[in-house]
């Protein structure tokens, strides 16, 4: 392991400065030790292992075979060192760091190269860290790119356009991969949301599936863990929720009563389905104002059917005969939206009591029991809209991507190391290293000895 000392001249004005005024100063300086460590790292490592493989820079020594290979003629044996060439990291954590890249000439064939550039685990024409990139996206998740590099530069006194913070999130959100394994088993809820995509003024659906792997305490409230297993944007629910066909849910909740419920039935006709309970309700509104009803006599029949949803004394069967009835009385009405939008979901309105096994949470009670509505969903499509409702239109990849790659940060931080190039523990865990702060002093400075 290289070391170093570093000593540190610095001259404060002997002015009063205030707190804030001392703040921004000693930023100023640790701005300018970060890159010159880095610089220092880089070329120090470099050197060990040129002395390593090729022995000390005036000596005779035999060669190691080195643990790199020539990239013209494959030899790893028989070679010099041949100066160095100029690198700069525009854009890092650190800010701009520059360093010298060692080179070396192979005897066998005379080609001259760094074989440094993948040792560091940088391409050829690298100019930013990943670490600094996952960093700038991270961001970007979670507010519009512009907005996105303002923060950077304001924050992290680091200079980036919105359009490479773009292009970095679009390049790695195309490579995301959701597991639906992780819906084997498992309840799985399903959900859509409206995305100002596309030429249609009304914009295109965003379709996320979500399977529930357990529940932890957080904060003294139970909270669901979830897994983003199918996604897809401007595309029909069974495209969409396709890769599940391979897997077996537990069971399936859903929010809607259209073609998509048939191909669920063909699809997994074993599985319990379950019409989210509380959408149920709410959603009545709608097919009765095509009825022709006014919102106050609406009310009286989301109230009725509000009573045989929220009944659980009730056995089953009589909420089941009471749903029926209000079916029937709705027909009798000639009120058919209603009536057609309630039979639909009948099938469907009772699962979370007919296979009531379950240890999760509704909003409203702390009992544990079966999963009953698509809310742990909405809450995660609302962060959704939160990001895409920018006044902005989006194209579908460049927001699939980006929303691929949040929920990969949110709910999959392994996969979101690994595509970023990041170790997948903290830096404490894998660095042997130490950086101690020996002692700091106003004086004298570090070559006077004191006594
Ligand atoms: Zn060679």
């Amino acid at each position: 392991m290289p070391e170093a000392e570093i000593h540190l001249k610095v001259s404060l004005p002997s002015d009063n400065l205030d707190v804030n005024q001392i703040v921004i100063l000693v930023q100023e300086a640790v701005e300018q030790i970060g890159p010159l460590l880095m610089n220092w790292y880089l070329e120090a490592s470099q050197d060990r292992v040129l002395d390593d493989v090729l022995g000390g820079k005036w000596g005779h020594a035999n060669q190691a075979e080195a643990r790199w290979a020539c990239p013209e003629c494959h030899s790893q044996k028989g070679f010099k060192r041949r100066g160095s060439r100029s690198r700069v990291l525009r854009k890092s954590s650190l800010g701009r760091v520059s360093f010298k890249l060692r080179q070396v000439t192979c005897s066998h064939c005379g080609k001259t190269f760094s074989p440094f550039l993948s040792w560091f685990g940088m391409r050829r024409y690298q100019v930013s860290t990943t670490e600094f990139q996952a960093k700038a996206v991270r961001v970007a998740c979670q507010t519009s790119y512009a907005r996105c590099a303002s923060h950077l530069s304001e924050l992290a006194h680091v200079q980036v356009s919105a359009t490479a913070v773009h292009a970095w999130a679009q390049a790695k959100g195309e490579q995301v991969v959701l597991d639906v394994e992780q819906a084997d088993g498992q309840p799985v809820l399903l959900d859509s949301t409206k995305v100002r995509a596309t030429d249609k003024k009304t914009g295109c659906s965003l379709n996320l599936g979500l399977s529930v792997r357990g529940r932890c305490w957080r904060n003294g409230r139970p909270q669901l863990k979830v897994y983003p297993v199918c996604f897809g944007v401007n595309e029909p629910w069974a495209e969409t929720a396709r890769p599940l066909a391979r897997v077996k849910p537990a069971r399936i909740l859903f929010d809607r009563h259209d073609a998509f419920v048939d191909w669920l039935n063909d699809t997994f006709p074993d599985v319990p389905k379950q019409r989210c309970r509380w959408h149920l309700v709410t959603q009545l509104y709608r097919a009765l104002w095509r009825d022709g009803l006014r919102k106050a006599q609406a009310d009286v029949w989301m109230g009725k059917l509000g009573k045989i949803m929220y009944h659980p004394d009730c056995p089953v069967q009589h909420s089941r005969r009471d749903l029926r009835a209000l079916i029937a009385a709705l027909c009798q009405q000639n009120l058919t939206h209603g009536a057609y939008y309630l039979a639909a979901a009948e099938p469907y309105a009772f699962t979370y009591r007919e296979h009531p096994d379950g240890m999760f949470f509704d909003e409203r009670t702390a009992e544990p029991h079966a999963i009953s509505s698509t809310s742990p969903i909405e809450r995660q499509i609302r962060e959704i809209n939160r990001r895409t409702d920018i006044g902005a239109r989006w194209s579908v990849p460049g927001v699939r991507n980006l929303v691929r790659l949040d929920l990969t940060r949110r709910f999959d931080p392994g996969q979101w190391n690994t595509l970023w190039g990041l170790p997948q523990k903290a830096p404490s865990d894998f660095v042997t290293g130490k950086l101690m702060i020996m002692r700091v002093g106003m004086q004298p400075t570090a070559n006077v000895k004191t006594t």
